[in-house]
C-alpha cells in the first residue's frame, strides 16, 4: 500500500462518515471499524481504497483481530480516528449502572483499546497520528454526567498519551464538537432548528465536514509539532458558559 493508511471509528455514519469522506478525499486508504454492517458494505461497494470491519469498538479480542486485518491487508496505520461514541441522558437519579457503563465504554474505553492495538506498529514505524473525538460536553451538560464524564476523560487520556509517545513521533490530539448535523437532526422542526442555530455564535449548524478539517490539520505530517491539544470546534459556542 502506497497510500497513508486511516482507521476511523463509527466511521459509517455521522460525523465519522463526513471523516471517512474527507481522508478518501485526501487519498489515504481508509478502514472503518464500526458495528453497522449494511452501511459497512454499502460504503465499500461505492468506494476503491475503503475497507469496512464490523467490530464492536468496546471488545479487546474484536479490535485486536480488526486492527490485525488492516495491517495485514495494507500496512500499519499512520492515522487513528476514535470517533465512536454514543449518548444516553438522564438525570442522575434515572441513571443506570448500565447507561453509565455503556457509555463509558463506547466513549472512552474504546479510544484506550484502539490505541493499545495501533501503537506498537506506529512505535516501530517512527510515526503516527492519533485524533480523538471528545465534545464541547466534556465541559458539563445537564443530564449527561455519564456523557460529558466520558468526554473529559478523553480529553486527560489525549494529554497523557502525548506525554507518552512524543518522542515516537506520534502525536496525539482531540477535538471536541459543538452542535453537528447528523441524521438524528432530520426529525426535527424548524423552530428546534432555530433554536439551536441561536446557541451557536456563528449562527448555524456544524456540519460533518466542519469536523473532517480539524481532523486533517490533526493528521497532517507537518503537524508534529502539534500534540496534547484539545480544539474546540463548535462555531464559538465554547465561549459561553456550560449549559445548565
Ligand atoms: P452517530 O450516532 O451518528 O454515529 C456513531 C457511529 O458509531 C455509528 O455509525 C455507530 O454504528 C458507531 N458505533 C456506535 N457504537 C459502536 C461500537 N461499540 N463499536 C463500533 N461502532 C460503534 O454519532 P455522531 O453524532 O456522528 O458522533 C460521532 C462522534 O462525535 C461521537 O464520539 C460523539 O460523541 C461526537 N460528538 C457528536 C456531536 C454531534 O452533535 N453530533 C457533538 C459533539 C461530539
Amino acid at each position: 500500500m502506497n497510500k497513508q493508511v486511516a482507521i476511523v471509528t463509527g466511521g459509517a455514519q455521522g460525523i465519522g462518515l463526513g471523516l471517512t469522506q474527507a481522508l478518501l478525499r485526501e487519498g489515504y486508504a481508509v478502514a472503518i471499524f464500526d458495528l453497522n454492517q449494511a452501511a459497512i458494505d454499502a460504503l465499500v461497494a461505492e468506494h476503491e481504497d475503503l475497507m469496512g470491519v464490523a467490530v464492536d469498538v468496546t471488545s479487546s479480542t474484536q479490535v485486536k483481530a480488526a486492527v490485525a486485518a488492516v495491517t495485514a491487508r495494507w500496512k500499519t496505520p499512520d492515522l487513528l480516528v476514535n470517533n465512536a461514541g454514543v449518548t444516553r441522558d438522564k438525570r442522575i437519579v434515572k441513571m443506570t449502572e448500565e447507561d453509565w457503563d455503556f457509555v463509558v465504554a463506547v466513549n472512552l474505553k474504546s479510544q484506550f483499546l484502539c490505541t493499545k492495538e495501533v501503537v506498537p506498529g506506529m512505535v516501530e514505524q517512527g510515526y503516527g497520528r492519533i485524533v480523538n473525538i471528545s465534545s464541547r460536553a466534556w465541559l458539563g451538560g445537564f443530564g449527561q454526567a455519564n456523557y460529558s464524564a466520558a468526554k473529559g476523560g478523553v480529553v486527560s487520556f489525549t494529554r497523557s498519551l502525548a506525554i507518552e509517545l512524543a518522542k515516537q513521533g506520534i502525536t496525539v490530539n482531540a477535538v471536541a464538537p459543538g452542535i453537528v448535523e447528523t441524521p438524528l437532526m432530520a426529525s426535527y422542526t424548524d423552530e428546534q432548528r432555530d433554536r439551536l442555530k441561536a446557541s451557536v455564535p456563528v449562527g448555524r449548524i456544524g456540519q460533518p465536514d466542519d469536523i473532517a478539517q480539524a481532523v486533517l490539520m490533526f493528521a497532517n505530517r507537518k503537524a508534529s509539532y502539534i500534540t496534547g491539544q484539545t480544539l474546540y470546534v463548535c462555531g464559538g459556542r465554547s465561549l459561553s458558559s456550560p449549559s445548565v
